[in-house]
């Protein structure tokens, strides 16, 4: 069978060992593990990398422990604005929303925004209205309200800070993401987030934009970023492992070392990525203290992992 492959991630950031509990641990790990066999699945039936990496985001999106989807933080106006972003390596086809509300899967809509308009990036209530015009699934305001999360907005709301999820103590991860190698040989990447605690005036982060929080070539790689998304953007960082395995000829874990650990310092930006070459060669870096992660390969041995 030719080689395949998938990682998929729920943020990267200051996670603090000791408030890790067994049971929080536990739960974060399995719905990993659940994200892994779903895209996994679709990717021994020999199905396509994009359906895989929108397959295991759905399952993250899916879940209330991860800032994406139904555990998307609160803006400042007490509000929920997602933004999601993927992409093809073969024909270089993305699709996009920003600043997206009530939509139970973003992934889903960015997808739709590939398959089904001229565009690659939608937001707002215009991504709103194709939501609606493309039927997909709507939730309610209650769907996406979290406890947790509610708590970790008051604490910011009415100043100026805004908060990366998994910037401190207590914070829940994370941003979501995907990619994978598929028998045909291609790669795809995908990523999903609320963005930031507290954000205002629709600010929209790396996740959603095409070279900085996801890329997929099958000239080089797929990549699916989590961290500060505005440094992101600055070093557009997906694109940038590409360009450094193609223009410079770096193997994937050497691209990754210095988008991750000599790129993105400079410019504060804190996080990490997920990346699969078309080897299916997977490697999964950050610069903080952890980051939520899976990954699946060939030998088809699942492994999940949170700290270094
Ligand atoms: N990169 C995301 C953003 O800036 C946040 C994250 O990865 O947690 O919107």
């Amino acid at each position: 069978m030719s080689t395949i492959a998938l990682a998929v991630h729920g943020g990267a950031g200051t996670i603090a060992p000791e408030l890790m509990t067994p049971a929080r641990e536990k739960a974060y790990r399995a719905a990993l593990d659940q994200a892994l066999r779903q895209g996994h699945a679709v990717l021994k039936a020999g199905g396509i990398a994009l359906d895989a990496v929108e397959a295991a985001v759905r399952v993250l999106e899916d879940s209330p422990h991860f800032n994406a989807g139904r555990g998307a933080v609160f803006n400042a106006d007490g509000q929920h604005e997602m933004d999601a972003s993927l992409m093809s390596g073969d024909d270089l086809r993305a699709g996009a929303v920003a600043s997206v509300q009530n939509v139970k899967n973003p992934i889903s809509l960015a997808r739709r925004v590939m398959d089904h308009s001229s565009h690659v990036l939608l937001s707002g209530n215009g991504a709103f209205e194709f939501a609606h015009e493309q039927k997909v699934e709507l939730e309610d305001d209650q769907y996406f309200f979290d406890e947790f999360r509610y708590q970790q907005w008051k604490e910011t709301v009415g100043t100026d800070t805004y908060q990366l999820d998994h910037s401190d103590k207590e914070r829940k991860f994370g941003t979501v993401g995907a990619v994978a190698l598929d028998v045909h040989g291609t790669l795809a990447a995908a990523t999903s987030t609320g963005g930031m605690t507290n954000k205002k005036w629709q600010r929209i982060g790396d996740s959603p934009i095409i070279g900085a929080g996801t890329y997929a070539n099958n000239a080089s790689c797929a990549v699916s970023c989590t961290g500060h998304g505005e440094s992101f953007i600055r070093a557009v960082a997906a694109h940038d492992v590409h360009a450094l395995m193609l223009y410079k000829g770096l193997s994937l874990a050497e691209a990754v070392r210095v988008v991750v650990h000599e790129k993105l310092p400079p410019l504060d930006g804190d996080g990490g990525l997920i990346a699969v070459d078309r080897e299916g060669n997977i490697v999964l870096d950050f610069n903080c203290s952890g980051m939520y992660r899976g990954q699946v390969g060939n030998d088809g041995e699942f492994h999940t992992a949170i700290f270094r």
